[in-house]
């Protein structure tokens, strides 16, 4: 074990309510965390419209002092620039109320502001839902920085169930990946000497099982299938906060992604992504990335570049630039990653190009 690992800190959510209208007793758990009056909501531009002035009502009903802000994205620029709207108020509490862009905005003006977050997500399609991690733009790297994780994640089933069903699909494609994340953390531990926590590498893969063991229900797209992919959504977010790091959820099919949001024209969603990438890198590690592929059309996620709407050029290009997203995270793809050739017979058998 490397030196990092005998003082370890983990901080954890102190509260998790996944449930069908639970968004109408989050005054009562404000409360019970004893979280403060002044609450900032940060939300998007069509969900303030969709539930946030509900919501906001209902906090005012239970006592509450609501402001809102709404976010249009993650860039770096964009976001220093909120906070300077905001970072003279006295908020006791930041709740981020919507998809990715919300929950990461939130997650960045609360650290910075160094408050407490609340995640209130409204679609299950990513495990930044209860990770400390932030997926902001502009910086050097596409990759995600450490933030403060949510100290409650208030996931109303109803709420959820009317989002997109591509959304659902989507989180599973991001639960499916630590698949070979683990695989990934495993092997740079063996090659590297890398701190691999055992306890969180579980975590992260039962997520990941999870999802295959209730792919036909996820299917349905009904309140059920919502609570089962953001179940384990919240695992995955967990074992982060235990690791310390999002190695065991995040390996060489999230570098992948994260290539082609540099390289393609139109990207994909995240998990979509993640999902393709899975399939590739199981594949590299020899192992079953036909059983990878069979969950993802089970549940209707993209398989192939046409699948995603992404040209195959763009697939092979992200392939060899991959291992350069983030060098010191070392994965399947080595220190000098994939040739062209490589990569294309990569992409063609295991049928993502044609
Ligand atoms: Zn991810």
């Amino acid at each position: 074990m490397g030196k990092e690992a005998h003082i370890h800190v983990i901080k954890l959510p102190r509260k998790i309510v996944i449930g069908k209208g639970v968004s109408k007793q989050i005054p009562q758990y404000f409360k019970d965390l004893e979280l403060g009056k002044n609450v900032l909501l940060i939300t998007g531009p069509n969900l303030i419209k969709l539930y946030g002035k509900e919501i906001i009502q209902i906090l005012e009903n239970g006592g509450f002092n609501v402001d809102y802000l709404i976010t249009k994205g993650t860039n770096i620029n964009y976001l220093k620039d909120l906070l300077s709207r905001v970072q003279n108020e006295k908020y006791d509490v930041i709740v981020g109320f919507g998809g990715g862009k919300s929950i990461d905005t939130a997650k960045y003006i609360a650290t910075s502001l160094g408050r407490p977050f609340v995640s209130v997500p409204t679609a299950a399609s990513h495990d930044g839902i209860a990770s400390p991690f932030a997926s902001i733009k502009g910086l050097e790297r596409p990759t995600s920085i450490k933030v403060e994780g949510p100290v409650a994640i208030i996931a109303d089933t109803e709420i959820i169930a009317k989002a997109p069903y591509r959304l659902l699909a989507s989180g599973v494609g991001d639960l499916i990946a630590k698949f070979t994340a683990v695989l990934d953390w495993r092997l740079a531990h063996k090659l590297k000497n890398e701190y691999y926590g055992d306890y969180a590498a579980s975590l992260a893969l039962l997520s990941a099982k999870h999802v295959i063991n209730y792919a036909s229900i996820i299917r349905r797209g009904t309140e059920e299938s919502v609570r089962v992919v953001m179940e384990a959504l919240i695992s995955s977010g967990i074992a982060m906060h235990i690791a310390g790091s999002s190695r065991p959820a995040s390996g060489s099919e999230h570098l992948f992604s994260h290539a082609l949001d540099i390289v393609a024209p139109k990207p994909a969603l995240h998990g979509e992504q993640c999902g393709v990438g899975t399939i590739m890198m199981a594949y590299l590690h020899g192992k079953n990335w036909r059983k990878i592929r069979k969950t993802l059309r089970e549940v209707g996620a993209p398989t192939t570049a046409k699948e995603l709407g992404i040209d195959d050029y763009y697939i092979i290009k992200a392939l060899t630039i991959a291992h350069k997203i983030r060098p010191e995270r070392y994965t399947i793809l080595g220190e000098s990653g994939l040739t062209w050739e490589a990569a294309e017979n990569l992409a063609r058998k295991t049928g993502v190009i044609d």
